[in-house]
């Protein structure tokens, strides 16, 4: 007997639970409904198992028409709080400009950096908030949100309460906070810098985020520096995150193992071993393709990151310089192309895996007890989130047990496809 619900979605064509069952990664079951009270799950499965307690008038009631329901994305990875625009520099690298020739015209990340600076937090979040709605129309519930554009501390608080501002709006989706101080590389006073960040940034910093970030790179920072900052960080109470083998080899993964941290990311030039010892240190790999696909080189190393045992999530990176896009189907669309994960991971990558990057256990499956973060897609076929190159699938998107993107979902009828992965 199921108390009081809030929100039923019956007719479910197939729910992807996002918990193994029968050998089936996905979890997938057929003919499902999903049921909530408030924000959370009272029941996830067969409809046939399902029984209800009278239904008052105020319940809200979707029919999914045979769509397939997903669990909402979880974009364990942006940079959501910028002010200005670098389309042009965007246009001048496709002409040949390098990134040096941009920096000089005072162009990079140098320019986000001036126009954020300048920002107050409502013009900053007002900008945010545009970008958060797009994500979670694409189907996206949870999304983290990194300062690193302020570098002087006033400024980097400002990013922080920009982006609380967007997690209080009850129409966008969830934030979580994560301050990065250590990002674009230092002018003047390093010692300075790192002593501040140390002595006073994280402490300002831990009533607003729960995690630290930094940015370990050759012509960034130093794997000491980040030491250094990561560990005063989590004496302060913010858990540690890093950006991690990017552009070189420069130590970062193993440094993300030492310490135990929550998630390494980016990974490009990381290697196996490297791999090995995120596994073994429980560190969650975060691999961000649409970065990758735009700066060239080698692939972010999806399919690795799972042979080496460890746990994998997919990411926006949404950023002015190098990915703008809010768009999680795009990037698991990418993760398939080309990081060496099948649809399945990749789909799990971008729900339990974003919640592991997070350190989220509430979220990311659906399961009685839970919170109700869920997707009707269009389609009848999970397969189309990947395989539906640039579309958006989510007709519906309901968080917290509440519809906040979409309608009625309506679903496109072809020829009806797989639910299950083959084989
Ligand atoms: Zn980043």
């Amino acid at each position: 007997m199921i108390d009081s619900p809030s929100l039923v979605v019956r007719n479910i064509g197939a729910l992807v639970t996002g918990e193994m069952r029968d050998g089936d990664a996905l979890g997938v079951v057929d003919d499902a409904v999903l049921v909530a009270s408030g924000s959370l799950l009272t029941y996830a499965g067969s409809s046939a198992r399902a029984r209800f307690s009278p239904m008052s008038a105020d319940v809200v009631d979707i029919d999914a028409r045979g769509a397939t329901v997903i669990p909402g994305f979880v974009d364990a990875h942006t940079h959501l709080t910028w002010l200005g625009d670098r389309g042009g520099e965007y246009a001048a690298r496709a002409e040949g400009v390098t990134y040096e020739e941009i920096a000089r015209r005072g162009g990079g990340i140098r320019s986000t950096v001036r126009a954020t600076a300048a920002g107050s937090v409502e013009q900053i979040a007002r900008a945010a908030a545009a970008r958060a709605r797009r994500m979670q129309e694409h189907g996206t519930t949870t999304v983290e949100v990194k300062s690193g554009y302020g570098l002087e501390l006033s400024a980097e608080l400002r990013q922080l309460d920009a982006a609380i501002a967007i997690g209080d709006d009850e129409e966008l989706p969830d934030v979580i906070a994560t301050y990065l101080p250590l990002h674009a590389p230092a002018e003047g006073d390093r010692e300075a810098l790192l002593t501040e960040v140390c002595e006073r940034g994280v402490r300002e910093a831990s009533t607003r985020a729960r995690f630290c970030d930094v940015f370990c790179e050759e012509g960034a920072y130093t794997v000491d520096e980040c030491r250094r900052v990561l560990v005063a960080a989590r004496a302060a109470g913010l858990e540690p995150k890093l950006h991690a083998e990017q552009r070189t080899r420069s130590g970062g993964a193993q440094l993300a193992a030492a310490l135990r941290a929550t998630s390494a990311d980016h990974l490009e030039h990381a290697t196996d071993d490297d791999l090995r010892g995120l596994a073994v240190a429980r560190v969650t790999g975060v691999i961000l393709p649409g970065a990758a696909l735009v700066l060239g080189g080698p692939p972010p190393p999806g399919g690795r990151i799972l042979d080496a045992g460890a746990t994998v999530a997919v990411a926006t990176d949404c950023n002015p310089g190098t990915c703008y896009s809010e768009s999680m189907p795009l990037m698991i669309s990418l993760a398939v192309a080309g990081c060496g994960l099948t649809p399945a991971q990749a789909l799990l990558a971008a729900t339990s895996g974003g919640a592991a990057a997070l350190g989220l256990r509430d979220r990311g499956v659906l399961r009685a007890g839970l919170r109700c973060d869920a997707v009707i897609l269009h389609s009848r076929s999970w397969l189309d989130v990947a395989y539906h190159l640039g579309a958006n699938p989510a007709a519906t998107v309901i968080r917290a047990g509440l519809v906040v993107a979409g309608g009625d979902p309506v679903v496109e009828d072809g020829e009806a496809a797989p639910s299950r992965p083959s084989g």
